[in-house]
């Protein structure tokens, strides 16, 4: 049973708004946790009701704890709220989590346990049986693990998992050629944003007129995670998929926007114009079209022949879009294509707010 059911259908916890669901947001003053805030402030299904951070921030109001790093001033809704340590008894059924990884491997399994739906960006539970790592567009019909978490984990909430945010282009940018020519194998190679690394990150001396060919784990999570959301469900069970990747990640100059360079191996293979037909025709399923986050087109194709660039295509569908260009034959492979994903907005916060969007969706929020 998830906590707090009930609240939107207007029982209404005292002083929350009525009829939308109460939510939380954990690491809500790092680089992620204020794309949530940014994202959920004025959300038409979740109202933020508690923001947490570490024993850095809490206590502190939001305005004082938190150092605003997005465009824009702090939303005054969230400025006088007090930063909470993270714990079980927080106010609302939803958590968000933008957790460092070795903090959210200890904090999200106790709040599903205790009846959250926990929406995580972290990895910490990504590769855990039974919790769905999801991009609505592409893989919704993982939800169907859910019910595992409930008889195997003994979780009265639940979990979903978005993942990392490079794994997000790339595994976007595949689903669709998958789908239509079978993707065998894969080279890829990232440009990613500083951003990425969180707040503060790297040191102005490190990144500033240089290129780090090094991010910690960045190499396998990119290989295990495609195979995950690119995997079928089979029997109530997913079966990952077998697509073979090398990867090679860099961290570059750049403030928001991985940009990601693929050679792509296929089964049947496809033409240029077949590749693009076939990206520019994706469109997810309509459900999930519907819902307040999902962009019209996930996939914007720019046939220019210097695009996409970070900076140019990072925002399109408001950071929900990927855009995809440079798609041409490739010597070793059979195509060559460049990809630019917005990493905290699609390839964190907003992937997440989808998620939630669709647990929504399927009322999984109101049992
Ligand atoms: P970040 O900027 O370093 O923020 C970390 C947040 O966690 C801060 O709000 C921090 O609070 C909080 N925190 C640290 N220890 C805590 C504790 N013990 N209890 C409660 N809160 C604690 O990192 P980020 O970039 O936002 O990343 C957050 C998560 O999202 C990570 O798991 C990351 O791997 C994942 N992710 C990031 C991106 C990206 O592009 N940045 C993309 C996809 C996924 P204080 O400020 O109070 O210390």
């Amino acid at each position: 049973m998830i906590k707090n059911p009930g609240v939107q259908h207007g029982s209404g916890l005292k002083g929350y708004q009525m009829n939308k669901i109460p939510v939380s947001i954990l690491g809500a003053t790092g680089a992620v946790g204020q794309r949530f805030v940014e994202m959920l402030v004025d959300h038409p299904y979740f109202e933020i009701v508690a923001l947490t951070g570490s024993e850095r921030s809490a206590g502190k109001t939001y305005g004082e704890g938190c150092r605003w790093v997005l465009s824009g001033s702090m939303p005054e809704k969230v400025r006088e709220m007090v930063i909470q340590p993270t714990n079980t008894d927080l106010p609302g059924q939803v958590a968000f989590s933008a957790l460092p990884a070795s903090i959210a491997r200890e904090w999200e399994p106790q709040l599903a346990e205790a009846g959250y739906a926990v929406c995580s960006n972290a990895s910490a539970l990504r590769q855990t049986p039974g919790v769905p790592l999801l991009i609505p567009e592409i893989n919704y019909d993982h939800l169907a693990m859910i019910p595992l978490q409930h008889s195997q984990l003994g979780w009265k909430g639940l979990a979903v998992t978005s993942p990392n945010c490079t794994t997000n282009g790339i595994a976007m940018t595949l689903k669709p050629l998958d789908d239509a020519f079978g993707v065998e194998a894969v080279f890829v190679s990232t440009m990613q944003a500083i951003s990425g690394a969180g707040y503060p990150g790297l040191a102005s001396l490190d990144i500033l007129d240089n290129v780090i060919p090094f991010i910690n784990g960045e190499e396998e999570k990119i290989q295990a995670e495609t195979n995950l959301l690119l995997g079928k469900m089979i029997a109530g069970e997913r079966v990952a998929g077998n697509i073979q990747i090398s990867a090679h990640a860099n961290r570059v100059p750049v403030f928001d926007g991985h940009t990601i360079a693929l050679s792509i191996r296929f089964r049947n293979k496809p033409g240029v114009e077949d590749a693009i037909r076939v990206l520019e025709n994706f469109r997810g399923p309509a459900e999930v079209q519907q819902m307040p986050t999902a962009p019209s087109r996930p996939i914007i194709v720019r046939r220019e022949l210097d695009r996409p660039q970070p900076r140019r295509d990072r925002d399109a569908g408001s950071g929900m879009s990927i855009s995809v260009g440079r798609i041409r034959p490739c010597n070793l492979f059979d195509l060559r294509m460049v990809s630019v994903v917005h990493n905290t907005v699609r390839g964190a916060a907003g992937g997440s707010v989808l998620n939630a969007e669709l647990l929504y969706a399927k009322g999984l929020l109101n049992e």
